[in-house]
């Protein structure tokens, strides 16, 4: 007998249909003799629904009173589901984060778990029960209701898992698992048996969105066993994200390939060459809360320097802006920016070590004539930023050269 939490998204609740087959698989595993939690996601498109709702009253809506809002919707298909249960002989029982008491800070919309009081799971569980329970949401000291952020259901499978030292984290979503990149973009590409836990960190990062990267975050820290699994196809063994030291398996050099098409790039042109510039430049940017992602200084040459960053697109002109009124101070030339750039990585802890895996990725980015306009690596990635027209170019050709579509050899 094991413990397993199960996480459903929005699509695997997204009518009454769809919980009730919800409800057959979790019979399923209660039939095994499991122990199960299940964690939902509101009905697809209800969180943007209620988001709406609040904007056409006010533009920038009370986090507090959003808060209170969003949660709604998880509320929704716990109830539907513990009936649906119920309806099949089993005992079931739903509870809304602040029942469970999923204790949160107070940064509404984007809290942080701070505590989970497994008690009343624990009786519930230990009386034959399936308990579920509204995902993205918790309560703050004061009795607040918080909210996690979006995709945050992730969050609170993956946080329960811990809590509860469940077996099992299994995420049922609309795909089969993670795969090595897009398969709308590259028809080939192969879902992955098994990822590494700092792997899936990085796709997750940059882009892949089968998971809510604080998911991956949480079960690192807590070590949870994490599935990515389809609730819409049978006997898929899914991905099993894992920790290194567990991979018997061979490991492919590269597992996969992000991208990203949210950035945009911003040069600042001949500022001084002294301490302190950088500073100068991201101190700013940081106080109006703007994210930066990479980072480039080129070598000073005549006392000046280039400065290149990326933020997130929809933050771009908000940035210009405030470079131009930095401008003077700063001393620069001239500040440009480019919005038409989209970020690529391949990502495997293979790297590590094996050599020459930077110049495959650049040869195979200059046979196709595709400009690569900034370059940044860490341990198991290496992204570049190139024009957006080329991006599915590039990660074909990227996927053929890395011969991701095959399987890795035992
Ligand atoms: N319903 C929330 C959202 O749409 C949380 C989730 O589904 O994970 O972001
Ligand atoms: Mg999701």
């Amino acid at each position: 007998m094991a413990l397993i939490v199960q996480k459903y998204g929005g699509t695997s609740v997204a009518s009454v249909e769809r919980i009730k087959q919800v409800a057959e698989r979790v019979a399923k595993f209660k039939m095994l003799g499991h122990q199960v939690v299940v964690v939902l996601s509101a009905m697809s498109g209800e969180t943007n629904r209620l988001i709406n709702l609040a904007k056409e009253i006010q533009t920038e809506p009370d986090p507090r009173e959003l808060d209170v809002l969003v949660s709604t919707g998880e509320q929704v298909t716990i109830a539907l589901l513990a009936m649906a249960l119920k309806d099949l002989g089993l005992r079931a029982r739903s509870y809304t984060g602040s029942q469970v008491r999923i204790i949160t800070d107070s940064a509404f919309t984007k809290a942080r778990i701070l505590d989970i009081d497994n008690q009343r799971l624990h009786d519930n569980l230990d009386a034959g029960c399936v308990v579920v329970v509204a995902g993205f949401q918790g309560v703050d000291e004061e009795g607040n209701i918080t909210t996690l952020g979006r995709g945050g259901s992730d969050t609170t499978g993956v946080a329960l898992a811990a809590a509860l030292h469940a077996d099992e984290c299994q995420i049922y979503t609309d795909v089969d698992g993670v795969y090595t990149t897009d398969p709308r973009i590259v028809p080939n590409a192969r879902r992955l048996d098994t990822i590494t836990f700092e792997e899936m960190l990085e796709m997750a990062s940059l882009g892949s969105k089968v998971l809510q990267i604080r998911s991956v975050e949480f079960a690192g820290k807590y070590k949870v066993k994490l599935r990515v699994l389809s609730s819409f196809e049978e006997d898929s063994g899914g991905t099993l994200i894992t920790f290194e030291d567990n991979r018997t398996m061979e490991q492919p050099i590269i597992s996969g390939i992000a991208f990203n098409r949210d950035e945009a790039k911003i040069t600042v042109l001949g500022v001084p060459d002294t301490p302190g510039v950088a500073y100068q430049i991201l101190g700013p940017v940081a106080d109006a809360n703007i994210d930066v992602d990479m980072i480039i200084q080129n070598t000073g040459a005549d006392h000046t320097t280039d400065f290149t960053f990326t933020v997130n697109r929809n933050e771009y002109a908000r940035a210009m802006d405030l470079l131009e009124t930095l401008k003077p101070k700063l001393g620069a030339r001239e500040i440009i920016g480019d919005k038409t750039i989209a970020k690529l990585s391949i990502v495997g802890v293979g790297m590590r070590s094996h050599v020459g895996i930077a110049s495959t990725m650049f040869k195979t980015l200059a046979k196709e004539n595709i400009n690569i306009r900034m370059i940044s690596t860490s341990e198991i990635k290496i992204s570049v930023v190139i024009d957006e027209k080329y991006l599915e170019l590039a990660v074909r050709v990227l996927h053929d050269a890395f011969e991701l579509d095959k399987q890795p050899v035992i």
